[in-house]
């Protein structure tokens, strides 16, 4: 017998919309499923989304004349453990393992292979591990005195979060855009006020129904709680939130995050009066605006409002 549905019905309800969009960009050919729930292909149309929307936020941060750097999507292990990622959100990591010795060791990888088993404790973790939000191999490479004015960054890669989920706003592998300030704490606070008002511009100019508000990240268990209620207090998150599925269920498609001296103290990044540096990040999810785009104005581009895709230039 089928066990009872407990989930509660507004939640399958939003589970519905979920998977409506998901097979809507997926019948159109935008996404291309992989039968991993949170991993698809993408195609040329919707690569040409992601791309006006990764020009739209570089043109936005122009006038802070941010240094642009490319990392891959990994970053070292020795980094990633400093930051506190596994202590932080242990469900979400992805360190890489790969294998590490001889002929009879390969030979009991390959007997688990052809057995179906498990073979994840035949393996060994590498010096790397995937990144979970693109700032991250930032901070270890400023290490030192910052100079007057601090540094602005501006950087895009993929990012790896263990979520799967049918929601195709949740995705395993997704690309952040980010600009990132390091200097003293008004500094700091001088450019995240200026993104306050530049990200909800850029989100509503392109036709979608924007919010901001405070937020948390997901910190694990109960010492957890604890972390998102300071957070909160502090209000060192926050979020502009696209309605997507309903007014109550909004989505971040980009959030700030003011991590005061965490990064500065944990990789000795100082400001000219010998004090830790303070930093904030903004983090557009282009996967998340492009899709928004798409349940906003349809599957079909060329159907899409003209000054929304002038913009993007589409
Ligand atoms: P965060 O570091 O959690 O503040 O994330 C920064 C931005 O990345 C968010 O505002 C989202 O736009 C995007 N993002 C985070 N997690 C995901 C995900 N699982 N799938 C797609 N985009 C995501
Ligand atoms: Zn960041």
């Amino acid at each position: 017998m089928a066990e009872a549905d407990t989930t509660p019905p507004a939640a399958n309800a939003l589970a519905e919309s979920q998977l409506a969009l998901r097979d809507r960009l997926v019948d159109a050919g935008r996404l291309i499923p992989t039968g991993v729930a949170g991993l698809f292909g993408r195609d040329v149309v919707f690569e040409a989304v992601v791309s006006g929307v990764g020009a739209l936020v570089a043109a936005a941060g122009e006038d802070d004349h941010p240094t642009r750097v490319s990392y891959p999507p990994l970053i070292p292990k020795v980094d990633f453990d400093k930051i506190g990622y596994l202590r932080n959100f242990p469900e979400l990591v992805g360190p890489v393992f790969s294998f590490v010795g001889d002929a009879a060791d390969h030979r009991a990888v390959v007997e688990r292979l052809d057995g179906d088993a498990p073979y994840g404790d035949l393996l060994t973790q590498t010096e790397v591990t995937l990144t979970p939000a693109c700032c991250y191999p930032i901070y270890p490479s400023v290490t030192g005195a910052l100079g007057a004015g601090g540094a602005v960054f501006e950087t895009c890669a993929y990012c790896f979060r263990h979520e799967p989920s049918v929601d195709p706003m949740r995705l395993q592998a997704f690309r952040q855009h980010e600009h990132i300030r390091i200097a003293t704490p008004d500094e700091v606070l001088d450019w995240r006020a200026r993104w306050l008002e530049r990200a909800p511009e850029l989100l509503s100019a392109l036709g979608l129904d924007v919010i901001s508000d405070i937020a948390n990240d997901p910190f694990f268990g109960r010492a957890g709680r604890l972390m998102k209620m300071s957070q909160r207090e502090q209000q060192l998150k926050i979020e502009f939130l696209v309605d997507v599925y309903g007014d109550e269920h909004r989505t971040a498609c980009s959030s700030i995050n003011y991590h005061q001296d965490h990064f500065g103290h944990t990789f000795g990044i100082h400001t000219d009066d010998g004090a830790d540096a303070h930093s904030s990040c903004i983090g557009f999810g282009l996967e998340r605006c492009t899709v928004a785009l798409f349940n906003q104005h349809g599957t079909d581009v060329a159907q899409w409002p003209s000054p929304v895709r002038d913009r993007l230039g589409l």
